[in-house]
């Protein structure tokens, strides 16, 4: 797997890069990824903060989220993609989740390990992946994935 992409929103102003390899990748159905990526769930990609080259600021809006507080999440000023989000968990290195479709290089994506939040979806979902419904459940199922990810990471490092 290739350890470098680009990333890009749709109207292209809204770039940067990535020179790491993800964490994972998992879809989210809840009501504020709906809102945020405009579609019935969220594909997104995580990675260790310092495998991304973070856009420059003026680029992206952020607007802060009452729920999860520990969550930014920046979209594109000029087209409303959602670009970039921050995650910072106490005790947990900062994580950057950067929506699937962002990334420009398709072989660069991981197979989606999960679907959370899926109480909330829009249209059921035909696939092998496991489904976790609720918050704490999703939560919970997500976060051990991403500390599981961390931390086999850390030791090939
Ligand atoms: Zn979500
Ligand atoms: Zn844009």
């Amino acid at each position: 797997m290739a350890n470098l992409s680009n990333c890009q929103c749709s109207c292209g102003e809204t770039r940067f890069s990535i020179v790491g390899p993800p964490l994972l990748r998992a879809y989210c159905h809840c009501n504020i990824c709906q809102s945020f990526n405009q579609a019935p769930f969220a594909d997104i990609t995580l990675f260790h903060t310092k495998n991304v080259i973070k856009p420059a600021d003026n680029h992206i809006q952020f607007k802060s989220h009452k729920f999860p507080p520990v969550l930014k999440r920046g979209h594109c000023s000029h087209c409303g993609d959602g670009a970039i989000e921050y995650l910072n968990v106490p005790v947990m290195p900062e994580v950057v989740i950067v929506p699937s479709a962002m990334i420009q290089d398709k072989a660069f994506t991981p197979k989606p390990c999960l679907h959370m939040f899926y109480d909330k979806r829009v249209n059921d979902i035909q696939d092998s992946l496991p489904k976790h419904s609720g918050y704490l459940k999703s939560e919970l199922a997500f976060g051990q994935k991403v500390l599981m990810a961390l931390l086999s990471k850390n030791k090939k490092a």
